[in-house]
């Protein structure tokens, strides 16, 4: 992704992304170079790894989001709240399943990761903002109940962000896939509303970054995923 530090003179977005942990969960670090705030998405492990890239670009954390509360998601949070003082964000609709860590973590066979502390629930139509950005929450209910995607909408006003725009959207949408809704509190009905509703229907350029794996594009999902021509199919 962009290189940041190098390329002040452009002020381009600052969009770090760094598979973390056993799962190789897609953790974001979203920066704004002039005023060096940044948003965190998705810190599922490793904390020390994504304080030292916030580090190497003198970002300053104003608000830890998590896309939904499996433990690949949410495993960092603790950790990267007490080194950054950052308010801790997700839906309040996933708290029984953040609550259950100890039993994700039984499942997948790792050590329970001490919870932080949730400074606010987000939801639907919430907007974040930090720098010069905004993110836009989408409530996208199906992986699990309490998912959510992040939009930064193109603002083709400000040079600075006169690029597509970009989804985060967590384990709802994958590159050719979808979320799987076998885990507690999926819903493959919910899930296939959640993409045609709500993700759907943003720009063919926007950017996907999905919660595993490679980045795609709206345009591509909308005419290639054959996951979202199928209803019922809906297993990842
Ligand atoms: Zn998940
Ligand atoms: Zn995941």
């Amino acid at each position: 992704m962009a290189d940041p530090t190098s390329n002040f003179a452009s002020k381009k977005i600052i969009h770090e992304i760094l598979p973390v942990g056993m799962l190789q969960c897609n953790c974001s670090i979203i920066g704004d170079p002039e005023t060096r705030e940044a948003l965190v998405v998705d810190p599922g492990d490793e904390a020390g790894r994504i304080l030292e890239l916030l580090a190497k670009h003198a970002l300053t954390v104003k608000a830890i989001v998590s896309t939904h509360a499996h433990i690949d998601h949410v495993g960092g949070l603790r950790k990267m709240q007490q080194a950054t003082g950052a308010p801790v964000l997700m839906h309040g609709d996933d708290m029984e399943l953040y609550r259950h860590l100890d039993v994700q973590a039984a499942w997948i066979g790792m050590r329970t990761p001490d919870p932080a502390s949730v400074d606010k629930f987000l939801r639907e139509g919430d907007t974040l903002r930090w720098g010069r950005f905004e993110a836009n929450v989408l409530h996208t209910p199906g992986h699990t109940p309490g998912s959510i995607s992040l939009y930064l909408a193109s603002q083709p006003q400000t040079k600075f962000l006169a690029e597509a725009g970009k989804l985060l959207a967590g384990d709802t949408l994958f590159a050719g896939s979808i979320g799987r809704t076998d885990l507690w509190g999926g819903s493959s009905e919910q899930i296939l509303r959640s993409i045609h509703q709500k993700l759907l229907i943003l720009p063919d350029e926007t950017i996907v970054y999905p919660g595993h794996g490679a980045a795609t594009t709206i345009g591509e999902e909308r005419a290639g995923n054959p996951f979202l021509e199928l209803p019922r199919h809906s297993q990842r």
